[in-house]
């Protein structure tokens, strides 16, 4: 089944988009502000997101950009006001797949939002830049503040799994899941004991002794972006 993200501050247009959504099967989160928005963007999967551009908190070429920048590549449908300061080039700029200007008919946001779904997200091959750590997916190559880290394939993914979602606590379950292909219900030692041999070459970085990895103790684990490793 796939999964829907909207995020509209309208709340009568937000509803009457989730039941359209949930009528031809899709399962739907909503949010009615940009920070709850980023949030769940960027804790949970989601195959397409339908993105208000006026929102209150965050505006949506900000959270698009924001989603972009932590290498996450869902398709988005933004919805722009028809007089509206921001046009379509800026939200294509920012990283949208599409847009809609309001008002618009169901039926066409229906017709493009199976465009999206169909053609998928591109590749995770974007690079990630959080802080003054860089992860290139593309030849697992990863920098701190400018300096090589050399890191197994498996702790690179790991990495790249946290660091997609910057201040998010990621649970050692999704990460069995999304890093290793496992049930969420296996033995989280495997994971844990990456954790470890990622915070022996990273943590604390020596120029200020910030760390990166952080313990949610019986939960999973957050990174924390840091800015000063000493470039
Ligand atoms: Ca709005």
């Amino acid at each position: 089944m796939s999964s829907i993200l909207i995020v509209e501050d309208e709340i009568s247009l937000a509803s009457v988009l989730r039941r359209g959504f949930e009528a031809e099967g899709l399962r739907v989160d909503v949010a009615h502000d940009g920070n709850e928005g980023l949030r769940l963007a960027l804790s949970e999967e989601y195959d397409a997101i339908v993105l208000d551009v006026m929102l209150p908190g965050l505006d949506g070429h900000r959270l698009c950009a924001t989603v972009r920048a932590a290498g996450l590549w869902t398709p988005i449908l933004m919805l722009t006001a028809k007089d509206s300061e921001y046009d379509e080039a800026e939200g294509l700029d920012t990283g949208a797949d599409d847009y809609l200007t309001k008002p618009f008919s169901y039926l066409v946001l229906q017709a493009r939002l199976r465009a999206l779904l169909r053609r998928g997200g591109r590749a995770r091959t974007a690079t990630i830049e959080t802080g003054d750590l860089v992860l290139e997916p593309e030849g697992k190559r990863c920098t701190r503040a400018g300096a090589e880290i050399q890191l197994t394939a498996r702790e690179f993914d790991l990495l790249a799994a946290l660091a997609r979602r910057p201040g998010v606590t990621v649970s050692k379950g999704a990460l069995l899941e999304e890093v290793w292909d496992l049930p969420s219900d296996s033995d989280p030692n495997v994971v844990e004991v990456h954790v470890s041999s990622l915070r022996r070459k990273l943590d604390p970085a020596p120029a200020t002794g910030e760390r990166l990895l952080h313990t949610a103790r019986g939960i999973g684990y957050r990174l924390v972006p840091t800015h000063g490793g000493g470039a």
